[in-house]
């Protein structure tokens, strides 16, 4: 059995991870830290979701840098502010017992001008979403020419989030001697362009579980229903999880507004989360969820994407995604770090055919009940 120590992670790192109850590498990670350490190459890494992708390359990165060195080394591209701040408060949960490595997280709906302050105190890495990353550059309050390291964290999401210019000139940007490392549960065919354009053509690759991109310890469900009736189905099916933290899927902002409005008039401690709201709001949700003060989140695709809370027991798609790979992302909010989780699908009866197709392209198994 493969340790950390085997992997080449140093003991001022495993340290922290034994706090944090990481002591046996998950697959991608045995796979992806020895090649990350050892070689100098651009590296494609994809895994189901929830299989600790942000350590297998956030530990080879703090291995990486010189903390004695006060320039950016490594820079972290990820689409949502919230992933931005969650990887950046793990690389700094991971440095609890290292030397001094600073980490500082930018993206946009806070005040740039704190964010150039701390930048220019001495910063070693940064996690960033495209957006902010861009201001921050034209305001020349970042200096990229030291990264040596770039990861792109769901790249296929920040391109459908509309983000390709700003990543092709972040790209663009970034010097020759760095390299371009890609991790993501999903590798669809628009990111192809990306990597053929960005990275070198030996990029290393490693697929866990290739022909499986959903975790296998997610169980899948649907049930049908009228349209009318959806809602009190929700209900009973919320009553046989009482007590657990889950979060429920609808496509739009007004359809996450009504429904969270309809849970609370319920008693249920639900709270919405989408794009539309100011950074403090989302950061109290988010902060109340993952402190399970909220008990449901309701949500839009783009803001959880990424999103890791402990022990969520289940998933629902109140509205099903309208495209195949967010039922992979979606459904991974649940069943994180081998635990087991719910995904369950509210649909009417002309819905019923969408659902098979999720089943079929995603190779999964659907249970009616
Ligand atoms: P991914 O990016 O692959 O979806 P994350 O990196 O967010 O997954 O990790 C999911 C959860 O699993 C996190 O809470 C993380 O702390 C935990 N985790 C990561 N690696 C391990 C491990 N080797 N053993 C146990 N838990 C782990
Ligand atoms: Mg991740």
């Amino acid at each position: 059995m493969a340790t950390f120590k085997d992997l080449g992670i140093s003991e001022q790192f495993i340290k922290a991870l034994t706090e944090l109850k990481i002591t046996e590498p998950s697959e991608i990670q045995k796979k992806a830290i020895p090649y990350l350490l050892n070689n100098n190459s651009d590296f494609i890494g994809q895994a189901q979701t929830g299989t600790g992708k942000t350590a297998a390359f956030g530990l080879p990165i703090l291995e990486k840098v010189d903390p004695n060195d006060n320039n950016i080394q490594a820079l972290i591209l990820a689409p949502t502010r919230e992933l931005c701040q969650q990887i950046a408060k793990k690389l700094f949960k991971f440095t609890k017992y290292s030397e001094k490595i600073f980490v500082e997280a930018i993206y946009g709906g806070e005040k740039i001008e704190i964010q150039m302050r701390n930048l220019a105190k001495p910063t070693q890495i940064v996690v960033a979403t495209p957006g902010r990353l861009i201001d921050l550059l034209e305001r020349k309050a970042i200096d990229l020419s030291f990264v040596q390291t770039l990861v792109l964290d769901e790249a296929d999401e920040m391109l459908s989030m509309g983000f390709k210019q700003e990543l092709d000139t972040i790209l663009k940007m970034i010097s020759l001697q760095c390299f371009t490392w890609l991790f993501s549960a999903t590798l669809p065919d628009e990111l192809k362009l990306l990597v053929e354009k960005y990275l070198s053509e030996d990029a290393h690759k490693i697929q866990v579980n290739k022909n499986d991109v959903v975790n296998k310890l997610i169980v899948h469900q649907y049930f049908v229903s009228a349209p009318n009736l959806k809602f009190e189905y929700l209900l009973q099916f919320l009553k046989t999880q009482p007590k657990m933290n889950g979060i429920i899927f609808c496509r739009t902002k007004a359809q996450v507004q009504t429904l969270t409005k309809q849970l609370i008039a319920k008693n249920i401690a639900a709270d919405a989360l989408h794009g539309d709201l100011e950074q403090r709001d989302r950061d109290k949700v988010m902060r109340a969820f993952k402190n399970h003060k909220v008990q449901i989140l309701v949500a839009t695709d783009i803001s959880a994407r990424g999103i890791d809370v402990d022990n969520l027991a289940y998933v629902v798609h109140y509205v099903l995604p309208d495209q195949i790979e967010y039922y992979t992302h979606r459904s991974g909010r649940t069943a994180r770090a081998g635990k087991r989780g719910i995904s369950i699908c509210f649909v009417s009866p002309d819905e019923v055919k969408k659902v098979k197709v999720i089943e079929r392209t995603l190779n999964l198994n659907f249970h009616k009940i």
